[in-house]
Order: C-alpha cells, then structure tokens, then sequence
C-alpha cells in the first residue's frame, strides 16, 4: 500500500534553476479535478502529502487545497522556494502543514544569484525561520532544509564545509528537523536536459557523504543518493500518479477520473 505520495501540484516557479527537476510540459488541474485526486488518494489508503512543484504556492488555490487535506486526515507537508511567504502571510500559509522543506542550495549571495534562485533566498528563509516559529513551535510544524548537489554546487569539501557551519550557526537553534542533501538526480525537466553540466561523481559524492558522517552537527543530517530516491511516488500537476526507478518514472495510474482508472 502507498503510504506517502510528492504531488506536484504545478510547473510553475517564479525561480529558474537550470538543474531543476520539475515536469515541465504538464498544466495544473483545476481545484474540482485535484479534488477528484484528494479522493483517490483517500480511498488508496495514502497518508500524506507532500505538496511540491515548481513552487506549490504559485497554484491559485493551494490553501484550500491543503485545508481540504488537512480535513480529510493526510498529514500535509510542502517543499518551497520560500520566496512567496514573507511574516505577513506565513501564519496563514503554514496553519495546515505539518511540515516545510525549504530549497536552500547555497548560502552565498552570488553563488544564488548565478543559479538563478536570487542573491538574497538565503537571507530571506533565515529571517522566515524566526516568523514562522512565533506562530508554530518545532512540536506543532517540522521545518526542513533541502540542498541539492551538483558537480557546480557545493562540489568539494571546502564549500561543504561553509555551508554546514553556517547552517548549524545560524539555523539550527530554531529546532530544523532535518538537512537533506541530495544528490543531484536528472529524472526529467532540465535536470535530465542539462545532466552532463550538473552530474556529480561518485567519489566526490562518496566524499561529501564521509565529511557528514564524520561531523557532529546540531542539525539532523539526511544524505541522499540517487537510490535513496528510487521508489518515491509522485503525483504529477495533471494528477499521473508515478513512481521513481532507476532514473526514470513509471506510470501507475491516472487520479483523474476514479481511482481505478489506468492511464
Ligand atoms: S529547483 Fe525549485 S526553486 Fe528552482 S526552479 Fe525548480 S522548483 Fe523552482
């Protein structure tokens, strides 16, 4: 039985990262069809999900969404940019989520910059952090940091190492469950187009994963490989629910239009 499912809601992002993996030939369903792929996941015994994209907060209607969710009893989790949520909006944003992973690839102003995620996203989740926890403890809302790999980011020990002390430095007393480091994984979009540029090796990787086990950190540290990743299931913004193998996707069915339906 699936237990968990990563629902990309959209394609849609306001950023541009070049080794970016989302579906990029996929339009968003509307609300009353993703109401339709709610009530499949229930019937399938799915618990929760993980609401992604692109940037989940880019579809129009992703709060009564998530409420929708909540009422039904799946715990809700979301990956973001974090960019569309500022200390104005974060307490209604966040009152249905369980848990917030925020993509947060480097901690330099130009190394954001160049990869087209904006000179100030690190800047602007460390200020984010404090907001969100004035409204939501670490027991009420888990709040995650997702960093990926490449051979152009964060590809040897010494920039490793920066970002670690910064990130237990700055970040870690506002109780962040987990750092996930994953490998960099070309399953499609401009990741797949762009893998040469951005594939990262197996002995440098071997050693990023070594540096970690070998550090005593105050943030929880996760390490992803490419395997770690295989047997995810995904449901894509136009309700395909899928399934990670091997570098690639299999399709299993269509939530669309009943819960039986092959696609
Ligand atoms: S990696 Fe995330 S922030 Fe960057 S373009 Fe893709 S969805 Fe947007």
């Amino acid at each position: 039985m699936i237990k968990s499912v990563c629902w990309n809601l959209t394609s849609e992002c306001n950023l541009n990262c070049q080794y970016c993996f989302r579906e990029l030939n996929e339009e968003a369903q509307n609300f009353e069809n993703n109401l339709v792929v709610l009530n499949n996941l229930k019937e399938m015994g799915v618990e929760r999900i993980t609401f992604s994209g692109g940037e989940p907060y880019l579809y129009p209607k992703i709060l009564e969404l998530i409420k929708e969710a909540h009422d039904m009893g799946f715990k809700c989790y979301i990956v973001s940019n974090g960019s569309l949520l500022n200390a104005d909006n974060v307490r209604d944003c966040l009152r249905y989520i369980d848990k917030i992973s925020f993509s947060c690839d480097s901690t330099k102003a130009y190394i954001n910059d160049h990869i087209g995620r904006g000179a100030d996203s690190y800047e602007h989740v460390k200020e984010l952090i404090p907001e969100i926890r004035k409204y939501y403890g670490p027991d009420r809302l888990m709040i995650d940091i997702n960093t990926v790999v490449t051979s152009t980011l964060l590809n040897d020990l010494k920039e490793v190492d920066v970002m670690f002390k910064k990130i237990n430095s700055e970040l870690s007393m506002y109780g962040i469950s987990n750092w996930k480091i994953i490998r960099f994984y070309p399953l499609r979009g401009y990741a797949k187009e762009n893998k040469d540029l951005y594939w990262i090796d197996d002995n440098i990787f071997a050693r990023i994963k070594e540096y970690f086990e070998s550090v005593e950190s105050f943030v929880n540290v996760d390490v992803r490989d490419i395997e770690d990743m295989d047997n995810d299931y995904i449901v894509s913004p136009c309700g395909i629910l899928k399934q990670s193998y091997k570098g690639s996707e299999m399709v299993i069915k269509s939530l669309r239009g009943g819960a039986n339906r092959v696609q």
